[in-house]
């Protein structure tokens, strides 16, 4: 009875134009068959305005709907049943569908984007509600009934659901090209690596680590927030970099009060290096204005200056309530509050400076061998491959 089952899936076409959308268009079916359990479809098609899914009969709709719920690009998505495109099909298809539901009041909602189709959306509405009527007892309901009936007439095709799902919204990954994103085991940087990712940007992510002189933990704990942030993007490496012998150096030859700025520099340059090899056009960080000393608008001056690529800072403007909680909807919180190692909470100022000049933090970053110790954590850095199909 349930044969034909797919799911439909919308985007937001707003801007979409020519070639930009059909790009959109295939990222977008290529993202969704990536996320897919193997085996739940049988093919899908790219339809006007929409992504149609045709499901395998042993699909489990609790396991697609959550593979979905994981791709960028999506407004909503509802599992539906298709009927021929005739009102008497369409008529024993709504039957047959709320036969099976438990409600008493019920409202058929069509819409009619093929305009060939005999009957208006008004029309139709009224002719299946009659039918449904006649077929399974129930009463119409205009305001808040307990099924709202959809309908859509499209191209050649009628589709019938009963429950619209909201998607994750955003463009999907890949559209944006490809960032860098400096994740560190705290809370903001997996949000931000998020909403890149949200805006349609792949991104590699990139953890700077001070093993062997603080334990692993920081790294596993990257690793798993790597694992939870790839559900958005299907695979990502991963760049492990040692930057215990950096902090070292800096620690031993410059002033204190710089030493934050400093490392942040230097993290943006190796970043920066790593952009070029994995062909990414920008990096991502977790910064947002104040919220700590070196995220003061001048350190964030004298830190940028370190790279010639845009910088892209999602939670800028976040206050942290608002990260937290973004951080615990997409489940990153739990992982990022475990205790760890921070490599730059190592040897901090009492003072840190507040207001970095950019002349004295280039005079004391030339008091450091910084051209070969990059060179060194850069050979010296590993790589992980997370892939969540694995
Ligand atoms: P987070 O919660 O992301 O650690 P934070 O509020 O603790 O951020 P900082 O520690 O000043 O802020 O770090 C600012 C940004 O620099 C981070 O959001 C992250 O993008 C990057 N960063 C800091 N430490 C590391 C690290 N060890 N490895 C990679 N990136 C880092
Ligand atoms: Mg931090």
């Amino acid at each position: 009875m349930r044969n034909n089952k797919l799911v439909i899936c919308h985007y937001a076409e707003i801007g979409l134009k020519g070639k930009n959308r059909k790009f959109f268009e295939e990222k977008l079916v290529d993202n969704i068959k990536q996320a897919l359990p193997e085996g739940s479809f049988k093919h899908v098609k790219r339809i006007s305005g929409r992504i149609l899914v045709y499901l395998s009969d042993g699909a489990k709709e609790s396991e697609v709907g959550d593979a979905l719920k994981t791709i960028f690009g999506l407004a909503y998505f509802a599992f539906a049943q298709q009927a021929e495109q005739s009102i008497e099909s369409i008529s024993q298809k709504a039957v047959e569908i709320l036969k099976d539901e438990d409600f008493e009041t019920f409202r058929i909602d069509a819409k009619r984007s093929n305009k060939e189709f005999a009957l208006s959306s008004q029309e139709i509405n009224e002719q299946i509600g009659g039918a449904v009527i006649d077929g399974v007892n129930k009463k119409v309901k205009l305001e808040n009934p307990d099924v709202t009936l959809f309908i859509q007439i499209v191209e050649k095709f009628a589709f019938l659901f009963i429950k619209k799902i909201r998607g994750l919204g955003g463009l999907p990954v890949g559209v944006s090209s490809r960032a860098v994103s400096l994740l560190s085991g705290g809370i903001d940087s997996p949000v931000a690596s998020f909403l890149a990712m949200k805006r349609g940007v792949e991104v590699v992510f990139c953890h700077f680590h001070a093993v062997p002189y603080v334990d692993k933990k920081s790294v596993d704990k990257v690793k798993q927030l790597a694992e939870v942030l790839t559900k958005y993007q299907g695979k990502s490496k991963l760049y492990l970099i040692p930057f215990g012998d950096i902090q070292k150096e800096i620690l031993l030859k410059t002033t204190p009060d710089l030493r934050v700025v400093l490392y942040r520099r230097i993290m943006f340059k190796i970043a920066e290096e790593i952009a070029n090899k994995e062909k990414a056009k920008a990096l991502v960080t977790g910064e947002s204005i104040g919220q700590v000393a070196s995220q003061t608008i001048e350190n964030i001056a004298a830190i940028s200056e370190a790279t010639s690529l845009p910088i892209l800072r999602p939670l800028i403007t976040y206050d942290k309530e608002e990260i937290i909680e973004k951080a615990k909807e997409i489940d990153t919180y739990e992982l990022s509050i475990l205790p760890h190692q921070d490599c730059c909470a190592r040897f901090l100022p009492k003072h840190p400076a507040t207001k970095a000049n950019l002349n004295e933090v280039q005079e004391q970053e030339q008091k450091i061998n910084l051209k070969e110790l990059i060179e060194q954590a850069i050979k010296n850095s590993t790589v992980e491959i997370v892939d969540k199909s694995k």
